[in-house]
């Protein structure tokens, strides 16, 4: 790595001082090229990862050509199988090591990832960011307007709604495959669902019995990360119609930030709030964010 990587890598907040360490103590480099894309993997793997290299290539050129963009990437990535997962203790703070997989980083546009899991998902998130999907209301920060009138909470809705359409990216890309983006009823229902049991397992975690519990009363919700805006942010942006109208009209096109705050005025209130309390899974504490685990 050069400097700047270095650099990138050293000044990040999206990197515990662990994973930090582990990263930029390893020394094997394998170099992937194509379309003018790059990637660069970083550590040593039992196998040599070209499936994978081919469809994250894959995933760079087909959003790239969705959005005309001659935007070329340039990834460095550490396949870690460190899972995401809740704090062993009960109502401990949500810090990076717990949920953050990649980051983006400007003006480069350098983009790097480090676990394994939902790495497709992730590099689709860190690609929107890469190509300014999200460029004119990137500093779209406003609290939550939900249906109590208690505490009010700050949303950082850039990364609620980038990680709503990578989820949706993603289970397009993995359905579809290159053709264009269509509404799709069950993507719509399978993540919903999905995210609601993700949503039910932060709520048992800080010890809320409800979603409207936890929107009325977000004091006891404590993190250095955006765990909320990626989990719960994200919900309520998933239970606006006019999210899923704007993607069936729009498909895979720009959104302007008109779009996006009519998506957080729409909101469907007694969707967002019909979260089943705890796991699917009983003791798990795994972190998973989309319907399709990898
Ligand atoms: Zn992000």
């Amino acid at each position: 790595m050069n400097s700047n990587e270095i650099d990138d890598i050293k000044s990040s907040s999206f990197l515990s001082t662990q994973f930090r360490r582990r990263m930029l103590s390893e020394t094997v480099v394998n170099e992937y090229r194509h379309h003018g894309h790059s990637i660069r993997v970083i550590g040593s793997y039992q196998s040599r990862p070209d499936d994978l290299m081919l469809r994250l290539f894959t995933i760079a050129d087909w959003l790239c050509k969705m959005v005309k963009s001659s935007y070329k990437m340039t990834l460095t990535c550490w396949l870690y199988n460190d899972r995401k997962r809740l704090p062993s203790q009960r109502g401990a703070k949500l810090k990076p090591e717990h949920l953050n997989s990649g980051m983006t980083v400007f003006p480069s546009r350098h983009i790097y990832l480090w676990r394994l899991q939902e790495i497709e998902k992730v590099l689709i998130h860190e690609l929107i960011h890469a190509l300014r999907l999200d460029h004119g209301w990137a500093n779209l920060v406003g609290p939550v307007k939900g249906p109590g009138s208690g505490e009010r909470l700050k949303v950082l809705w850039l990364e609620s709604w980038t990680e709503a359409m990578a989820v949706f990216y993603y289970q397009v890309f993995l359905r579809y495959c290159g053709v264009h983006a269509k509404l799709d009823e069950t993507i719509q229902r399978d993540e919903l669902q999905h995210n609601a049991a993700t949503c039910g397992q932060f709520l048992e975690h800080f010890g809320y019995r409800s979603m409207r519990e936890l929107l009325d009363h977000p004091g006891k919700w404590k993190e250095d990360t955006n765990g909320w805006a990626y989990y719960i942010g994200r919900r309520i942006i998933m239970c606006s119609p006019y999210f899923w109208q704007m993607i069936a009209r729009k498909g895979l096109g720009r959104w302007t930030s008109t779009m996006i705050q009519r998506c957080i005025r729409d909101i469907d209130w007694t969707a967002v709030e019909d979260v089943p309390i705890g796991s699917e899974s009983g003791s798990s504490k795994w972190i998973l964010a989309t319907s399709t685990i990898l």
